[in-house]
């Protein structure tokens, strides 16, 4: 993992050995499930410290100086085979966190790999978020919420916004450039009670350029009437 332990030495983040050895487990679980679970088209051992792992751990440049941090309630959305949530458990264990996921194959994992790796304070939920999100439990009951490769930015604030308390922040990882997909997204965030409140760039050698962290904070409640119905925040974006 001498990838992984550079590049997060360099975002500030020094990795113990026991912490190798989870990272290290989970990539020898990752790469047995994909066999027959189709996790992820990264299965290279240098690739998925980098571009899986690594990539994940940069969300600690939006949320390291969140009030009370990392004693944080924490939720991604859309986690696929756990990134960026379980990277950001490894590496920060008093992050309460919450992943969620709609597909049965890929909460398996999720769940197998909360297991294998004893992650205390990790909960696996199923469900597509336009559902869980209208839930009193789960909706503005989060100080961070986050989404790797879900939807376009309109839609991915509509299936995210509604997680995060008064206060709280959604962070949106992009990997391109940002200017016209922030300007299209400008409705959707005032209409969910969000505001861009900045965008901080990622510069790291091991990373490809032009990687971006959109931070949103929430300055009033989601209206009731979102998240819409399941599938419509992507077939109807709020642009
Ligand atoms: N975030 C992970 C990553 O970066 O590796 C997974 C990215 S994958 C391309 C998108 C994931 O979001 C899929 O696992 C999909 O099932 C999930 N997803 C898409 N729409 C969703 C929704 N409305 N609610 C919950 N999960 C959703």
């Amino acid at each position: 993992m001498l990838a992984l332990k550079d590049g997060a030495a360099r975002l500030g983040i020094k990795l113990d050995d026991r912490q190798v050895r989870l990272f290290e487990s989970y990539y020898a679980e990752l790469s047995v499930w994909n066999r027959r679970a189709n996790l992820t088209s990264i299965t290279d051992y240098t690739e998925v410290q980098v571009k899986h792992f690594l990539d994940s751990l940069t969300v600690l440049l939006a949320i390291r100086e969140y009030p009370g941090f990392p004693r944080v309630k924490a939720i991604d959305v859309g986690s696929g085979a756990g990134m960026p949530g379980v990277p950001l458990k490894i590496a920060f264990p008093e992050i309460d966190m919450t992943l969620l996921e709609a597909t049965g194959k890929k909460i398996a994992f999720l769940n197998h790999l909360k297991e294998t790796l004893r992650l205390n304070g990790m909960e696996v939920i199923c469900g597509r978020a336009e559902d869980t999100g209208r839930q009193p439990g789960q909706r503005e009951q989060y100080d961070i919420v986050m989404g790797r490769a879900v939807a376009t930015l309109p839609t991915l604030l509509e299936l995210t916004l509604p997680f995060c308390r008064i206060g709280g922040i959604f962070v949106a990882q992009k990997q391109v450039e940002t200017g016209p997909e922030t300007e299209r997204s400008t409705q959707a965030a005032n209409t969910l009670g969000g505001r861009l409140r900045e965008i901080v760039e990622v510069d790291l050698p091991q990373l490809p350029p032009q990687r971006r962290l959109l931070v949103y904070e929430k300055v009033f409640a989601t209206p009731t009437k979102y998240p819409r119905r399941p599938g419509m925040p992507a077939k109807r974006p709020i642009i």
